[in-house]
């Protein structure tokens, strides 16, 4: 009867760790659900569109050229340009043509 003891034992520890790591993973699912949301809300920080000095609302999601060498990339307006590296500290208004400035600009 002692084996049987054991079995169970190892069985009842067994247990407790398949516990332990469903626990653990739940956890980190959670985590990573908050991660997630914290990234959308930077995305609200960084934000699709933007208003001009005017009030005018601009998309700054679309098909930009890059002022430094040129190239066309998509994306976020402020985003680095994928071929020389530099992003762009501000975009013209397209209805009055008024600079809305790049919130990562100096
Ligand atoms: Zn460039
Ligand atoms: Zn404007």
């Amino acid at each position: 009867m002692r084996e049987l003891g054991m079995a169970l034992r190892a069985a009842a520890t067994v247990f407790r760790w398949c516990i332990w790591i469903l626990g653990t993973a739940l956890l980190g699912i959670l985590a990573l659900r908050r991660a997630t949301r914290v990234a959308w809300g930077w995305d609200a920080i960084v934000g699709e569109s933007a208003r001009c000095p005017r009030g005018h609302r601009n998309v700054l999601v679309g098909v930009w050229e890059c002022r430094s060498c040129g190239s066309v990339f998509e994306g976020w307006a402020f985003r680095p340009c994928p071929v020389c590296g530099e992003s762009a500290h501000y975009v013209s208004c397209e209805r009055c043509g008024l600079s809305i400035k790049s919130p990562a600009a100096p």
